[in-house]
């Protein structure tokens, strides 16, 4: 039985790594993987997955107009296609992500899905609303906070190193914009020892 999967976490915690890993592990058994990622994320030029750890591996885009159930379809009539791994999977609609469902259900194709859970100002984003909603199965994919603690949330910063609660959900850029945080920072706003520190100090003072 094939399944609908989403595997969370907060920035910098090495989805893409893993997505390229089960890629990898597909393709070695002579299976036929097939990847989709984001079209507004171009960083690393259109179509392609890249891990920090310096791999990379060609992907179909979607954008918020993408048929994705069309786009699979066609493909797996060309040649059958044994897994679909989605990066970026924040950025589906629902409506895509009820049409991963029928990937699964109607088509019998596996859908991994690798994702932020949550914005910047700690809200869900659609696509992961409607992936918790409808996936099989959840899995959250763990990384640390300066602080040690699992870092839950991901929180945007200026050059300064100030946290940023508002402003446009999406704003792609270096990593080095946003900073993974357990809970306690996040709401705090502080996104490194020394920030924490200078609080304090305005505290004392
Ligand atoms: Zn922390």
């Amino acid at each position: 039985m094939a399944s609908l999967y989403f595997k969370f976490a907060a920035m910098n915690s090495g989805k893409s790594t893993q997505l390229l890993q089960a890629h990898y592990n597909y393709f070695e058994r002579g299976m036929n993987p097939m990847a989709l990622t984001a079209k507004l994320d171009d960083r690393f030029g259109d179509g392609k997955i890249t891990a920090r750890i310096g791999l990379d591996l060609h992907a179909e885009t979607f954008g918020t107009d993408t048929d994705v159930l069309a786009l699979v379809q066609k493909a797996h009539e060309d040649k059958k296609v044994d897994c679909v791994l989605i990066d970026e999977a924040q950025f589906l609609t629902s409506d895509q992500v009820i049409a991963c469902t029928k990937i699964v259900d109607d088509l019998g194709i596996p859908v991994m899905c690798y994702g932020l859970k949550t914005d910047f100002m700690g809200k869900l984003f659609p696509g992961s609303e409607a992936l918790l909603r409808f996936a099989d199965n959840l899995e959250e994919i763990k990384t640390i906070c300066w602080c040690g603690r699992k870092a839950t949330h991901t929180a945007r910063v200026t050059s300064k190193g100030d946290v940023v609660r508002e402003g446009a959900q999406v704003a792609i850029g270096g990593n080095d914009m946003y900073v993974s945080l357990c809970r306690k920072h996040f709401l705090r706003g502080e996104p490194a020892a020394q920030k924490a520190a200078d609080g304090k100090d305005k505290a004392a003072a």
